[in-house]
This record gives structure tokens, sequence and C-alpha cells, in this order.
């Protein structure tokens, strides 16, 4: 599929479009713009990858165990069946969250996740796909994670929503890393810096639906096709046009998750 624009992250098979999933799809398929779905546990991501399939073209699919759901524990076989999957595109969203965690527990918290993250890291690394990386309240903590397990970080791994500071962006882009910005940079200034530091060939859009909502939308629920105006505010940020920063991330789409562009 000849994509026109990109929502590298987004999650149509959640609930919130129980009621208009198919219309939703087709009116961002309609408009060019091609969405990865992402898993954030083990029913979000037999969903996205069942989703993938009903669509030729143009809709694909992440697996992996957010977070704050490590809980669920992370059956490594079960995941890696899915992650290879041809229409999985990306492992995760994985990552560290230590927002909310309360003063009990919190250290055997957060040595759960990270034992659940490196898990993932080692299964992107075993099937050749990138990291699709949640990181919340924990961007020290994760990027010592990575430095001290670079032998098994997938090169080409993805930040999403990246809410770091412009030198843990500096960090992370020496260990390769892309980064997808989303509906906050549309209302908020304080990723602005960030953004201006990475080249515009590092950087992805996404909408992260049904959450997030970007201006001029806000209100309404979250859905693919407001990407553009991610993408409107990523050009102005990086001085391009629209249509330039579009055809960077059409680019950027297609080597990072090896997705036919053209
Ligand atoms: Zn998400």
């Amino acid at each position: 599929m000849k994509f026109k624009h990109f929502d590298a992250h987004t999650h149509t098979q959640f609930p919130a479009y129980d009621n208009d999933r198919d219309a939703v799809i087709d009116c961002a398929l309609k408009e060019g713009i091609g969405i990865i779905n992402v898993g954030s546990e083990k029913g979000t991501s037999i969903d996205a990858v069942k989703l993938a399939h009903k669509y030729n073209n143009g809709v694909y699919a992440t697996i992996g165990l957010h977070p704050t759901d490590s809980e669920e524990g992370f059956d490594y076989e079960e995941y890696k069946k899915l992650a290879l999957d041809e229409k999985v595109v990306a492992i995760g969203e994985c990552g560290l969250d230590f927002f909310r965690i309360g003063s009990d527990d919190a250290e055997k918290i957060k040595a759960k996740q990270c034992e659940i993250f490196l898990e993932q890291m080692r299964l992107s690394f075993e099937v050749k796909k990138p990291l699709m990386i949640h990181c919340r309240n924990a961007m020290p903590e994760l990027i010592e994670l990575l430095k001290s397990n670079k032998e098994i970080l997938m090169p080409g791994s993805v930040m999403h929503f990246f809410s770091g500071t412009p030198e843990e962006a500096s960090e992370l882009l020496k260990l390769g890393f892309y980064f997808t910005f989303g509906g906050v940079i549309t209302f908020v200034s304080d990723y602005d810096e960030t953004i201006k530091i990475i080249p515009v060939t590092s950087i992805l859009s996404e909408t992260d639906a049904p959450y997030v909502t970007p201006v001029p939308h806000r209100g309404k629920r979250n859905e693919p096709s407001f990407v553009v105006e991610i993408e409107k505010r990523l050009a102005e940020l990086k001085g391009v046009t629209q249509e330039e920063m579009a055809k960077h991330i059409i680019r950027t789409v297609g080597k990072v998750f090896s997705i036919s562009i053209e």
C-alpha cells in the first residue's frame, strides 16, 4: 500500500471501538493512513493480530505486555508464537512505568517490571523485530537497563510517546533508537526542545488512540485519522513542510518495521 501518513502506535482493537471499529479503520485507510495496533497484554495482543489479518493491507500489530500489567506474568513461548506472525511488526508495548507505584512493595514491583521487560528484549532480539517501548517516570532506569543489556537490544527499536529530556534522547539515539510522538505535542510545549534535537529521519507519528486526542479534536475520542494533526505539529517543530514530514515518516516506517511502503 502506498501510504500518505502513518499512525505507528494506536489501539483500535480496544473496547472503545466496539461499536464502530470497521468504520474508524476504513476512514483511516481511505485517507492513506497505515496503522499499527499495539497490544498491551495477552488479550489485546491476540486481538491486534486478528484485526491486522482482517485487512490485506495497511493494518499491522505489535504484541507485548505493558509494565502496568506485569502481574499477569509473561509467557515467553506463547508471546513468541504471536511474535512470529507476519503481521506483527514489533514487540511491545513493554517497558517501565514507575508512575503511581505506592511505597509498599515499590522495589518488588520495579524489579518485576525490569524482569518482564528483559524477557521482551530477549524475544525482540530472537525474532528480529524492534521493541515498542513505553516508559513513564523511569527514563534513567530504562536507559541503564538498555545499556547494560546491549547484547540483546534489537537495533532500530522505538520509544513510544517519548517524554525524556534532550540529553536522554541523545543517549537513546546512540543506541539506535527511533521516537514516536503523539497528541500531547499539539497542546503542550514541554517536548519541543527534545523534538528539535532528534533528526527528522528518526521521528514517527502516533495517536495512541483512544487516548490523548490532539488539538483541534480535544474532547472527542481519539482515532487514527487524527494523526495528520501530529504530523503537522512535528513539521512545524522540524522546520519542514507537512508533506516533507509525512514523506520522512513513511520512509522511517518502512525501515523500522520492514513494511513495504510502495
Ligand atoms: Zn499505547
